[in-house]
């Protein structure tokens, strides 16, 4: 039997309307996109919380209110970012975290670490200059160590994202140690939009990272793309058995007329089902994934 196909929708990041006016950002407005990319065959949905006029919110009562609301609403899983650069103490990255895992409706299925660190400036070949110069994503060991632990005893899964080939590596570490347990969800982050600090969003720039994947660990592996059209890579990860991570937070894709999230997902499943990769129920997920039943 071919492998049911893991679509998670990463429905807003802290992308504006400027282009694609569907992006979500009050609690509402995220958990009505949750239930639509649910029915339109996405089993995951990651989200950042975002203040009504779209602005970065980093208030843990307001992570907590979305992944209520979506709750009521779906049983589409849930994955929480820990707010990127925005936020810039460990403890403080935690802090909505523990808050969610307090309460089981509050509580998110998942949480991002992202497995190394990388300079995220964005190059313009245009200008012959970087847009800004000092842009780092920190992540050290120490951190994403502390991050797994607090998560883990939040009742929360870390999905380990991996930006380079290090980070791969790093993953296999983890592993290894045990900091997170197996079967591990990992998520290929590649990047357009003149983000050199991570792989390209081709065949080849995909490859680097699953043909270094530790083939004696279990890991379930998807894939996105910052700033750039995911269809580039759609079929080599069908036909490499990994997963898919498309959304409108990473890139507004005028070129399909700037569709909303579920009708983004509603592609990438007929992509899936063309090729005999139906879309995974809530339920398979789970399974794949090793997440205990909601309650
Ligand atoms: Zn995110």
């Amino acid at each position: 039997m071919t492998k049911k196909l893991i679509i998670t929708v990463r429905v807003n990041e802290y992308m504006s309307r400027d282009i694609n006016k569907n992006v979500p950002f009050t609690p509402e407005e995220i958990a009505e996109t949750a239930a639509e990319c649910r029915a339109a065959g996405a089993s995951i949905i990651h989200f950042h919380a975002r203040t009504p006029d779209g602005g970065k919110c980093h208030e843990p009562e307001v992570y907590a209110e979305i992944v209520a609301k979506i709750r009521e609403k779906t049983d589409i899983l849930i994955d929480s970012t820990l707010g990127q650069i925005t936020v810039n103490e460990d403890e403080n990255r935690l802090a909505h975290i523990r808050l969610m895992g307090q309460k089981s409706n509050t509580r998110p299925d998942f949480a991002a670490v992202d497995t190394g660190s990388s300079n995220i400036d964005a190059y313009d070949p245009v200008q012959k200059k970087f847009l800004t110069t000092n842009k780092i994503y920190k992540n050290s060991t120490e951190t994403c160590l502390f991050l797994a632990k607090g998560m883990t005893d939040a009742g929360v899964k870390p999905h380990l994202s991996v930006w380079a080939v290090p980070f791969v590596r790093m993953v296999d570490a983890f592993l290894d140690m045990g900091a997170v347990k197996e079967p591990a969800y990992v998520q290929c982050v590649l990047a357009e939009g003149g983000i050199v600090g991570a792989h390209p969003c081709t065949t080849r720039g995909l490859e680097a990272l699953i043909d270094f994947m530790p083939p004696q660990r279990r890991i379930e592996w998807t894939v996105a793309c910052k700033e750039g059209n995911l269809f580039n890579v759609a079929a080599t990860a069908l036909e490499r058995m990994g997963h898919l991570a498309p959304g409108i937070g990473d890139y507004p894709y005028p070129e399909i007329g700037c569709p909303t999230n579920a009708e983004l997902v509603r592609r990438f499943a007929e992509l899936g089902r063309a090729v005999g990769r139906e879309p995974a129920t809530t339920d398979e997920a789970r399974t794949m994934l090793g997440i205990p039943a909601y309650g």
